[in-house]
């Protein structure tokens, strides 16, 4: 019997966790589907903490108690540490850094928690023991102080793995030949590395890494906001800013959108990807003198090596793909996500310590995506089309409407955004105890086994009650050409069904907010001057709404939001009085 060990990627901005199940390598999502979260930490006035994206919303109303970064400071004394730290960082008697009175330890310990609840919420099992991937120039302190903040989260560290050692176990680049050398050229949010290593004996050595901690995605979005909205105040519109640069990954063109950004005036600028690339131009630069740096250290040229990979979010920038791909005189490896591959690489050298991994057959593949019907008619895939089987899948569903009893499973085959237009591999009912809306949870769980079979389970998460169905190899396995057909019209359809997505989605959204919103302005805590463009907004959603019209309507449904926030922020605080006054 395996013993579970955990891989984690502790890092700067963002962290994930994952674990060998069924000889196969999967990162877990949390509760909201999320295979990556913010290494952020809110600790509240009387030590609560919140973590990940639920710490990051709390930034707006209360930024002092907000840390994120604090990878910057582990394993480092007071004089060490940089001085533009975003929150204040005090000195203790042994001149150690403390933030909001924490270590540094203990604040990284609570992202490790998080992270080792939502391993243990999926696997429904007890975790103790973890891989946890540090960067390759983390000095001893560094992993030692990585190593206690496990510890203090109730995790083993049974083996500390180097970032681009495990991004390089991610691409299979371990079964490269002997003496192979391999390039990790890792761009993220904030920091920037390139290492250089020599697989040997099966074995990855670091031989020369060099970067910056202070180069990465977001300096791109300052830079972009300075050049094209200098007007806009960073506090509030880079988010938006990163929003375009990711955007024009994909596409050509992209528009920046500030409304009211100063009271009235409403601000759009439209960016093509070349005024990107203006703008990213110089921190590509400085990137391949890093890259020269590191070859001169390892005393290779570009020539000597083997295989190039991408780590980090912001190589997904085409301009970045392209620049590694001259540097080094050879096309980079994109086989992997370029932000899950760390975590993934920590993953497998948890399953290979702890012997999950040593029956892995990569068997085949399944040629078209599996999911189920959600609301709305959508089609929500949960194994995407070319994934590697065995492997499984699963998410949390839960009741539209009150007192409801039962929910039915959906099981579609196919690349279509809208549920009717994918195949019907088979469909039955869950029951589940009635429960308010919102509150029954039902997980559903697809797992395709190393025979093709794909086995459907839902269970009632409060009863623990299961209800599996199997749909053999023959209904799952299409021929070659139905597969070409489907995949065809995927793409004949792709911008209508991406509308048919947009409208539904907004649809859903509207429905909510249109109810919730007229019983706000029939209350008196609506200020005169917000009404006039909360009715303005409600009753733009409803032209929209009427006229089918998709894009118009997400933009409305935006514009309602934004036109409520102060309101609900009053509305929760009224309701949060008078619970207090109701206790008092
Ligand atoms: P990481 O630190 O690896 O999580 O990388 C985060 C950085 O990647 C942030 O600066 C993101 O804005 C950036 N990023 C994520 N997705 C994209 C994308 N599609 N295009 C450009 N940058 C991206």
């Amino acid at each position: 019997m395996a013993e579970t060990i955990i891989g984690i990627d502790l890092g700067t901005t963002h962290s994930a966790v994952g674990v060998v199940d069924s000889g196969f390598p999967i990162l877990l999502a949390n509760e909201d589907g999320k295979r990556i979260i913010p290494s952020a930490v809110w600790i509240g006035p009387d030590g609560e903490i919140e973590t990940g994206d639920r710490a990051l919303r709390r930034r707006a109303a209360d930024p002092q108690r907000v840390v994120t970064s604090i990878k910057r400071l582990i394993g480092r004394r007071h004089d060490e540490i940089d001085p533009d730290f975003p929150l204040p960082v005090t000195r203790d008697a042994n001149g150690l850094p403390r933030v909001l009175g924490r270590t540094p330890e203990e604040i990284s310990a609570s992202i490790l928690r998080e992270l080792k609840r939502i391993a243990e919420w999926r696997m429904e099992t007890t975790v103790r023991k973890a891989v946890v991937t540090v960067p390759a120039y983390f000095h001893d302190a560094q992993r030692a102080a990585t190593k206690r903040a496990a510890e203090l989260a109730g995790l083993d560290v049974v083996r500390i793995v180097n970032e681009p050692t495990a991004a390089a176990l991610a691409y299979g680049l371990d079964k490269l030949g002997d003496d192979s050398r391999v390039a990790v050229y890792d761009l993220g949010g904030g920091t920037f590395d390139l290492s250089i290593l020599r697989l040997h004996d099966g074995v990855f050595e670091v031989l020369a890494t060099h970067g910056d901690t202070r180069l990465g995605g977001d300096d791109l979005d300052a830079r972009l906001l300075h050049a094209h909205a200098p007007d806009l105040d960073p506090a509030r519109w880079l988010a938006e800013a990163c929003r375009v640069k990711c955007a024009l990954s994909d596409a050509g063109t992209a528009t920046l959108r500030a409304p009211f950004h100063n009271g009235g005036d409403s601000l759009e600028v439209a960016i093509t990807r070349d005024m990107l690339e203006r703008e990213a131009a110089p921190l590509i630069r400085r990137t391949l003198d890093h890259a020269r740096r590191a070859l001169a250290d390892a005393a290779l040229t570009p020539a000597d090596i083997d295989a190039v990979i991408l780590v980090g979010g912001s190589t997904r920038i085409p301009a970045v793909q392209r620049a590694v791909a001259e540097f080094f005189g050879r096309e980079p490896d994109l086989s992997q996500h370029p932000d899950e591959a760390v975590a993934l690489g920590a993953t497998i050298q948890a399953g290979i310590l702890g012997g999950a991994m040593q029956r892995m057959v990569l068997l085949d593949v399944t040629p078209l995506s599996l999911g189920l019907e959600t609301y709305g008619g959508l089609m929500n895939v949960l194994i995407p089309r070319n994934s590697t089987i065995p492997c499984k899948a699963g998410e949390m569903f839960t009741n539209a409407a009150d007192g409801q009893r039962s929910m039915r499973v959906r099981v579609l085959q196919g690349e279509r955004e809208m549920a009717a237009d994918n195949r019907e591999l088979g469909s039955f009912e869950v029951n589940f105890d009635p429960a308010p809306k919102g509150r029954a949870r039902v997980g559903v769980q697809f797992r395709i086994d190393e025979n093709g079979i794909l086995e459907v389970l839902a269970r009632d998460t409060r009863t623990n009650r299961d209800t599996v169905v199997n749909l053999d190899n023959a209904a799952v396995n299409v021929d070659d050409a139905a597969v070409e057909k489907m995949v065809g019209e995927s793409v004949d359809h792709a911008f209508e069904d991406m509308s048919a997505r947009i409208f539904t989605e907004a649809r859903l959204k509207a429905d909510e907010l249109l109810p919730a919103v007229d019983a706000a302005l029939a209350t008196g805590l609506v200020e005169p001057a917000e009404r006039a463009e909360i009715e303005a907004a409600a009753a733009a959603v409803r032209a929209a709404i009427d006229q089918a019209a998709a894009n118009p309507l997400k933009q409305a449904v935006q514009r309602l939001d934004r036109a409520t926030e102060t309101l609900a922020a009053r509305l929760i605080d009224r309701a949060m009085d008078e619970a207090l006054d109701r206790q008092l």
